[in-house]
């Protein structure tokens, strides 16, 4: 066992601040990882501030993150895919089973043993597992991802969850050219979406609160912006729409989404707002739509993104911030204030 530096939040009103947290040394099948950079999620300011208490209760002291890239440092006597030296990353999950039908079906995100990168059961050490806000992690070879070697290191990290989040449901739900495609919230995960179904050559159309983004949306691959609140602009969409991917993070109205759908349509949610949504039965029955979730996806289609991303040079817009800032960034997380995502730098951590 070895100290990492990290930083945690001791309660759901706290701050995040700095701390030294135990990680394990590398047992023969485990990559042991200096974390270089690490991603923000909106689902880590959720964790830390206990919103979602009643599916994941929080546990503390919490040290977020899982959207993780770093350097290999060492390696197991088992370890065959990873050498030090070698760029690694780690995304939401750090273990499952491994044996039960969604493991073997490559959904290991709905294993019942899955173990999440934080505050999940840490099946080695005791007490829950603490995330990528760190200098480092010891994480088994199964659930270590390859980086490609071309994308820039900062903007890669978010790939690892806001990413993947979104590039999961665009291929299950077939998005492709011809297809008519709606991302609804341009933040992480939203212009995640927007970069892929663009790649992927759909009719992109981006629903925004925020109209300060209508260009950065056209720059990220949109084909067409609407103002959300603008309900005109809504209307001339209705009905329109093969799918439409919902990244919002608080409460909101769905029924003006599917109401755009076709027959057939499907909207699916990524976004975790902590309260429940009111759907309207008709229109859901109202043209045969349907309504879905996704979850991050399995770590094969997770290596399959980040090669595609590596094909297609794409990685995320972001903001890298030294951990300091870490709490700064939460409050502007919540004004949608971020272009469009922030990485920590974990270098500043060196000065804690
Ligand atoms: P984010 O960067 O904060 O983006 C959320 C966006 O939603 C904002 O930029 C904003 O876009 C829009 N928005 C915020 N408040 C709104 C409101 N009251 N009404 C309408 N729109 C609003 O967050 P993120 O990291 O992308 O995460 C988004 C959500 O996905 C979170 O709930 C997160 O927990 C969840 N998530 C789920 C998964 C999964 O596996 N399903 C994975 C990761 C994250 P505009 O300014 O364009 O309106
Ligand atoms: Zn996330």
């Amino acid at each position: 066992m070895y100290n990492a530096k990290a930083y945690s939040a001791a309660s759901a009103t706290s701050s995040l601040a700095s701390t030294t947290i135990p990680r394990r040394d590398p047992n023969e099948h485990d990559v042991q990882i200096e974390i270089l950079f690490c991603g923000i999620c909106h689902s880590d300011l959720h964790s830390v501030r206990n919103e979602w208490s009643e599916f994941m209760p929080t546990v503390y002291p919490i040290v977020p993150g899982h959207e993780i890239v770093g350097r290999v440092t060492a390696v197991g006597s088992a370890v065959t895919g990873f050498k030090p030296g070698d760029l690694a990353a780690v995304g939401c999950m750090v273990d499952s089973d491994g044996t039960c039908p969604k493991c073997k079906g490559g959904l290991e995100q709905f294993c019942q043993n899955v173990t999440l990168t934080f505050n999940s059961e840490d099946k080695h050490l005791g007490g829950v597992t603490y995330g990528g806000y760190s200098d480092g992690v010891t994480v088994d070879e199964r659930f270590v991802l390859r980086v490609p070697t071309k994308l820039d290191l900062a903007g890669t990290a978010p790939l690892l969850c806001a990413g993947i989040t979104t590039y999961s449901p665009m291929r299950h739900w077939g998005v492709a050219k011809g297809k008519k495609v709606g991302v609804v919230g341009l933040g992480g995960l939203g212009h995640m979406g927007v970069k892929f179904a663009h790649a992927f050559e759909a009719h992109v159309v981006v629903f925004t609160t925020s109209p300060g983004k209508q260009e950065d949306a056209l720059r990220l691959g949109a084909d067409e912006v609407v103002v959300s609140r603008n309900l005109d602009e809504m209307q001339k969409h209705a009905g329109t729409f093969d799918f439409i991917l919902d990244t919002v993070s608080a409460d909101h109205d769905i029924n003006a989404y599917l109401q755009l759908l076709g027959p057939d349509g499907n909207l699916t949610l990524v976004g975790a707002p902590a309260k429940p949504l009111g759907v309207a039965a008709f229109n859901l029955i109202m043209g045969r739509r349907s309504l879905s979730g996704s979850m991050i996806g399995g770590i094969a289609e997770t290596q399959e993104m980040l090669d595609f991303c590596g094909e297609h040079n794409i990685t995320a817009n972001v903001e890298v911030i030294p951990i300091q800032m870490v709490n700064e960034a939460y409050e502007r997380l919540l004004k949608s204030d971020v272009k469009y995502r922030f990485a920590i730098d974990m270098a500043s951590l060196k000065s804690e």
